[in-house]
């Protein structure tokens, strides 16, 4: 491509609205514009580096076995209440009627359509195992659309999903995509790890994310300080920290004028959060539910939820509901004589001795509380786990750091085909339900991700594998006849071996030129200049500060030699 004929937009200025390197240089490129929020068009450049890390996850995914279709995006809301999901979804998808008042969505995802295909198609056994998958455009309707297309409304997502006879097929599928994945992210050059994910209400089955470190990530991941143990915190099992044992004091009620707050508290009564129980509440669709953790710790909303059966809203309980739960003010719940659906009691509390929790009246608290005495609750693992905590795997310490998720494989089990009656004859000629696997990947999230991983002060620096074009000729004078038919003749030479090249002919200044390389981030330069006239160009990576002459002659082979390792 000849940069005088491109389509191609690059700013100088860092657009204002943009907050993260990925965000910046993928306008400042000219990559992308923004329609409204959180939609973007995908400009010349842009696409080309969507269609390359698509051809890798097709190729991968086609390796591993699974079959490539096309659903349509715009779904029938029937096909959503047979599952459950039309109203489970919320006000994050994207709501329309026909002329005919029928309702649809934009598809945010696609489980209960494969799953229709699926009961349509799979008649036998014999037809399993089968994973099909697509690449296609979904729409979310995100509460904060943020970060460009890290988490935009529109967005490319690669979605397939396994069908097999039974569990130990699906063990055998879900590896494949585990492994698939894994190849699919080093060919594009990014540095991931997989965790341990939740897999929601539904348990047993398995999960795992794909997560980029990154400060800007909006999830936390877990890992071990020395074994290999990764998960999202979502899902990681905390440890309790034992109490010294004590003699049990008899339960007292303290007054507490206006003493709320855990840091009041520990002033109050001159101690550490330790000796504290604090009870949150919370409306989990139309239930109360109760959650006690230790002073200094953390609820873990996902494993309370978990706990509850699962739940479609879930938020912290407004004034009123915590009034009419604990008969008291704001700030003095406790559990005894609670009025609630579920009392969730962090498996902590159980090894405490002698602690402080609200009375449920309106300045006071009791003291010398302690659990299966004074009050029961449903005990388990329901606090965050912190920096330090001891790993369940090996015992050592745990540390936390933010991550994006680029990937996700998830064992659905029969959750979909039991709703939806997707079912097969087995050997046997028995009905059984299919066992289902479902395997995402954010295609635009990655490409913002191999950004975010790598850039410099002057712009992008794609890795050789998705790079929009692996080199661009620069004649440093495009007026000059003989550098510019030197460098045509290279651009030509490479583009005849299949090479995707840019010649940038703009009547521009050689600076203009460098600039605009950099920043759209092209792996390879080739600078024709002065040293022509001794029979040289000048070869740079983007990557690397030194640049070598080469002689003209030699440029090509030396180039397609360097690109075929
Ligand atoms: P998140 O927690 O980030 O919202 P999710 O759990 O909703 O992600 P999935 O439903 O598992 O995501 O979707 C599969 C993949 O699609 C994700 O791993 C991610 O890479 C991508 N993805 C999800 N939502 C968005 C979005 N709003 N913008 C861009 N990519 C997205
Ligand atoms: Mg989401």
């Amino acid at each position: 491509m000849k940069l005088s004929q491109m389509l191609l937009g690059t700013l100088r200025e860092i657009p204002s609205e943009a907050e993260i390197p990925s965000h910046q240089l993928m306008l400042r490129a000219g990559m992308m514009r923004k329609m409204a929020s959180g939609v973007y068009n995908f400009m010349p450049l842009g696409i080309r580096v969507v269609k390359k890390i698509e051809n890798i996850v097709r190729e991968e995914m086609d390796k591993s076995g699974a079959q490539e279709l096309l659903a349509s995006a715009i779904l029938p809301s029937e096909l959503w209440k047979e599952s459950g999901r039309w109203e489970v979804f919320g006000p994050e998808m994207f709501k329309l009627k026909d002329r005919n008042d029928r309702e649809f969505c934009l598809g945010p995802t696609h489980e209960e359509v494969f799953t229709d295909i699926a009961r349509n198609e799979i008649k036998s056994y014999k037809q399993l195992p089968l994973n099909l998958y697509q690449i296609q455009t979904k729409y979310r309707d995100e509460r904060r659309p943020r970060f460009g297309v890290m988490r935009s409304r529109e967005f490319i997502m690669k979605d397939a999903y396994s069908f097999d006879k039974d569990e130990k097929g699906l063990d055998v599928s879900y590896k494949k995509m585990y492994e698939a994945y894994n190849r699919i992210f080093e060919r594009c050059g990014l540095k991931c790890s997989c965790v341990e994910a939740d897999s929601g209400a539904m348990g047993g089955a398995g999960s795992a994310e794909f997560m980029v470190k990154s400060d800007i990530g909006e999830d936390e991941i877990v890992f071990c300080t020395q074994c290999d143990y990764a998960a999202n915190i979502e899902k990681a099992p905390s440890k309790p920290e034992l109490g010294e044992k004590e003699e049990l004091n008899a339960l007292a009620k303290f007054e507490t004028p206006n003493v709320r707050t855990i840091e009041e508290l520990i002033k109050f009564f001159n101690t550490t959060p330790k000796k504290f129980a604090k009870t949150l509440i919370y409306k989990a669709d139309d239930k109360v539910v109760a959650v006690m953790v230790r002073g200094d710790r953390e609820v873990n909303e996902v494993k309370v939820v978990n706990e509850i059966g699962g739940a479609i809203s879930f938020e912290m309980a407004n004034e009123s509901l915590v009034k009419k739960a604990t008969s008291a003010e704001v700030g003095f719940a406790g559990p005894i004589g609670i009025k609630v659906d579920f009392l969730l009691v962090d498996k902590e509390i159980v090894n405490m001795y002698n602690f402080i929790v609200g009375a449920n009246e309106t300045g006071y608290h009791y003291t010398n509380v302690n659990y299966g005495r004074d009050f029961e609750g449903i005990v388990g693992d329901f606090r965050k786990v912190v920096e330090g905590d001891t790993c369940p795997k090996c015992g050592k310490k745990l540390t936390i750091a933010r991550g994006i998720e680029v990937g996700h494989i998830f064992k659905l089990g029969t959750k979909y085909s039991e709703s939806m009656n997707a079912v097969f004859l087995d050997e046997n000629g028995e009905t059984k339900p299919l066992v289902m696997g479902c395997y995402g990947i954010g295609v635009t999230r990655t490409l913002a991700a191999v950004i975010e991983q790598n850039n410099d002060e002057n712009g992008i620096l794609w890795p050789v594998s998705i790079a929009p074009y692996k080199v661009i000729v620069i004649p440093v004078v495009s007026k000059n006849n003989e550098q510019m038919s030197i460098a045509e003749d290279i651009y030509n030479k490479l583009s005849q071996n299949g090479i995707d090249v840019l010649l940038d002919d703009r009547n521009e200044r050689a600076g203009v030129k460098f600039k605009d390389a950099d920043l759209i981030g092209i792996p390879i330069k080739i600078i024709v200049g002065k040293k022509i006239n001794e029979g040289m160009v000048e070869l740079k990576f983007r990557n690397e500060n030194l640049s070598e002459d080469v002689e003209i002659e030699n440029i090509v082979n030396k180039i397609i030699k360097k690109l075929k390792k």
